[in-house]
């Protein structure tokens, strides 16, 4: 009977190494961005008790409604984070974060889990990096987020991208939009989407987010929130333009773009990208001052935004961006004969002690293969070692790229190498 073969679930994907070491070089980016807007970094746990991110996110999410991976295990039910967050705010709750003094600023990569239907640019286990500053209502705070999230993208080189805001202004102003939304679709009902009807009521700026041809004819004509903005939003609002315009950031304002849960508040944004096709969202965020209280801390303040890390491979490809450097291989070691591969085995510490990268067979192959397998893996270098050299002690040391070739002992080797 054929074994079975194993393969990653839909939707979860490998990254092998050529990969990985993209993957490292962004994060790099992201590290070092972190660093010089002064952002800490926090990891979290993979698993969060269900009710934080049904109460984080709300129930009438797709994310909380369909997406969730969760699972129970005695009394305690467990969900595989959807977004970074309701855990960040947990943790900060948690720990008492605000006793620490002034704005929080942290920052996290890590993967997260949507049973979404995968396509290209949406997966079930994904990766983002986000940020997050806690502890302030300034419109200062927004914008030092949207410019922490839009330096990434200038330093890896992505620079087509667009920069899209708008506010959703604070619970008053939402109350009397809400109406005129509502008024406005009224007429329209039966001419919506069966999921836009069941947000009618509930949920129904979610409307202005459908994707559905239907929807978005009858949308289109809808009031915008701005004009429903209280004279707090809009100050705050014109503060975040202002800042931005300040730091020299382009935006485009649309006002169609919300949040559509009660949590979120006044600024919201999203950074898309032409290169990405349908799935064109880079990034988002914004400002969600009541959610650290709905999850059972003090009413706290707070902006933030998350980003797609696959998305960002999709951009730079598309872009032909280099994503770093190929891994090379400084030395490899060519053995011939059970007491050269033993000699190799010994002399790799001393090699590796002075910091490069260095590496042998492992499976007693020819000399041939091994030279072969030093040519893919980039070697600058190859010692070659059989019964003879050992006896005499002079090594082979081969220049790979110029196929130059020295008689040379190790120390007179490791001299050569010192300076690299
Ligand atoms: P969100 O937390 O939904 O605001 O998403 C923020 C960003 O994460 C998006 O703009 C995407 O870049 C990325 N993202 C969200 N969901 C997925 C997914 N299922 N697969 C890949 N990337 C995703």
């Amino acid at each position: 009977m054929a074994q079975t073969q194993f393969t990653t679930h839909h939707g979860m994907v490998d990254i092998l190494p050529e990969e990985a070491q993209k993957w490292q070089y962004i994060e790099q980016i992201i590290r070092e961005t972190a660093k010089s807007f002064h952002f800490g970094e926090i990891r979290t746990p993979i698993l969060e008790q269900t009710a934080l991110i049904s109460r984080g996110i709300g129930e009438l999410t797709d994310i909380v409604s369909k997406e969730m991976f969760a699972f129970n295990r005695g009394e305690d039910q467990y969900v595989l984070r959807p977004e970074g967050t309701a855990p960040v705010s947990r943790a900060y709750v948690q720990h008492h974060m605000e006793q620490r003094g002034g704005v929080q600023k942290l920052f996290y990569i890590g993967p997260m889990f949507r049973a979404e239907r995968p396509q290209k640019g949406r997966q079930r286990q994904f990766h983002q990096f986000g940020a997050e500053m806690i502890g302030s209502a300034d419109p200062m705070a927004d914008a030092e987020i949207i410019a922490f999230m839009s330096e990434v993208y200038r330093r890896i080189g992505i620079k087509n991208t667009v920069l899209n805001i708008n506010s959703v202004g604070d619970p008053a102003s939402r109350k009397a939009y809400k109406e005129a939304l509502q008024n406005y679709l009224r007429p329209h009902f039966n001419e919506l989407s069966e999921l836009s009807q069941t947000r009618f009521e509930t949920n129904p700026m979610r409307i202005l987010d459908s994707k559905e041809p239907e929807d978005q004819e009858i949308v289109a004509k809808a009031p915008v929130i701005t004009e429903y903005l209280n004279q707090e939003s809009a100050t705050h609002y014109a503060f975040v333009r202002k800042y931005l315009d300040d730091l020299g950031i382009e935006y485009k304002q649309t006002p169609r773009l919300v949040r559509g849960l009660d949590y979120y508040t006044q600024t919201a944004f999203e950074l898309t990208s032409p290169d990405l096709g349908a799935q064109d969202a880079l990034g988002g965020g914004g400002r969600y001052d009541l959610l650290i209280e709905e999850i059972g801390g003090q009413p706290t303040p707070a902006v933030g935004f998350a980003s797609g890390i696959e998305r960002l491979l999709i951009a730079c490809e598309a872009l032909e961006i280099p994503l770093g450097e190929p891994a090379y291989l400084d030395i490899y070691i060519v053995t011939r004969g059970d007491a050269a591969r033993m000699w190799a085995l010994k002399h790799l510490p001393k090699l590796r002690s002075l910091g490069l990268s260095v590496s042998m067979d492992y499976a007693g192959r020819s000399i041939k293969a091994q030279m072969k397998e030093a040519n893919r893996e980039n070697a600058t270098y190859c010692i070659i070692v059989g019964e003879s050299e050992l006896e005499s002690g002079e090594l082979t040391f081969r220049k790979m790229v110029e196929s130059e070739e020295f008689k040379l002992t190790f120390e007179q080797i490791i001299n050569r190498l010192r300076p690299i």
